[in-house]
């Protein structure tokens, strides 16, 4: 059986970029291979934060996974600092990881521009990842478009680890990524990937009004200025998030109204608002019963820090034995 592995960092609420490019994929794909889910709080703290601040987002950002339906009975959910081995073997590939691909990363070229200083974790950030998902051995990564260089970088680690340690065998297998048609969206400004970190997100647990306030003045298509000048829907972020959310008829309509100027971008963000209540709400709804029993919260992250505890230790067993350590 395949076993696929993803993270999420708690830096900020889960939005729907998250749950539409990844988080929505977790749910499907728990029942088709063994899967492990984890809040990565190392990769987190990164940029600036406070520490009670980081054990909220924590538990929110577990609540968040929950209510989005994965089943702790099916898949492993658990928090990374609550299993060691992460940080281990992240040091090991840093000593296989060449500097220059660090250097070419998008995100860490992105991040550091809006950052006043910028440390190390910051470059560093892929080899995390890489000993995430190599901890486990894992071959499949369902993320968004955004992590695809990082999962090439993290076959490179591989690739190098195993040609100097592992001889003729493949002892980490290269990760391949799992994408969603809705790999990237986009935030609500328009301009860049919608990101905890842009403040230009809608969350997951958001009400219908507070989704409605950020609905409202979003960008659309520019050339849209008047309300009879008909629009280009594939410019749309709005259209995009019809196409995440509205059933293909109510795309179709959408995409003739817009053209033709049948419709105002209000009445077009009404019906989006419909298509995302009727996906959320049940997310909502179980949220609110998950956060009134903190102990079934406690008890799957528990769990399935114990399982990949487990995990963990005997692929630490393997990489120290092959690399001359015990
Ligand atoms: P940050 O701004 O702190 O980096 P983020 O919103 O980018 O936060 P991550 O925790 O870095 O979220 O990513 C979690 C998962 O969500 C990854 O698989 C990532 O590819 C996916 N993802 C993040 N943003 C988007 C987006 N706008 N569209 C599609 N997928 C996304
Ligand atoms: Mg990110």
């Amino acid at each position: 059986m395949a076993r696929i592995f993803s993270g999420i960092q708690p830096s900020g609420e889960l939005h729907i970029g998250n749950y539409l490019g990844a988080v929505k994929n977790w749910v499907a794909l728990q029942h088709t291979a063994e899967s492990i889910f984890c809040i990565v709080d190392y990769h987190a703290i990164i940029g600036a934060y406070e520490p009670d601040q980081l054990r909220a987002r924590r538990r929110e950002m577990a609540l968040g996974l929950l209510a989005a339906g994965i089943d702790p009975d099916v898949a492993s959910l658990f928090v990374q600092s609550d299993v060691p081995e992460h940080t281990e073997l992240a040091w090991i590939f840093n000593t296989v990881t060449p500097l220059g691909e660090l250097e070419r990363q998008t995100q860490f070229k992105d991040k550091s521009q809006r950052m006043e200083s910028v440390n190390a974790g910051l470059l560093n950030y892929p080899i995390l990842q890489a000993a995430d998902i190599m901890l486990y051995r894992a071959d499949q990564v369902p993320v968004g478009e955004d992590q695809i260089q990082h999962l090439e970088l993290a076959r490179v680690i591989a690739r190098r680890w195993n040609a100097q340690f592992a001889g003729e065998q493949e002892f980490f297998p290269e990760p391949k990524p799992l994408l969603t048609p809705t790999r990237r969206i986009m935030g609500l400004d328009g301009q860049s990937k919608m990101s905890k970190s842009m403040g230009n997100t809608i969350g997951m647990m958001e009400s219908r009004d507070e989704i409605w306030a950020k609905l409202r003045p979003a960008v659309t298509d520019p050339k849209r200025i008047k309300k009879t000048d008909p629009g280009t829907p594939e410019v749309c972020n709005i259209y995009h998030l019809h196409r995440a959310f509205s059933p293909p008829p109510t795309v179709e309509h959408v995409a003739v109204q817009c053209s033709t100027a049948g419709w105002g971008c209000i009445d077009c963000k009404k019906v989006l608002l419909e298509s995302m209540e009727t996906e959320l709400v049940p997310i909502r709804t179980r949220a609110e019963e998950l956060r009134a029993q903190p102990d079934r919260l406690d008890a799957a992250l528990a769990s399935g820090a114990e399982k990949c505890r487990g995990i963990a230790r005997e692929t630490m067993r393997g990489v120290r034995d092959r690399m001359g350590f015990g």
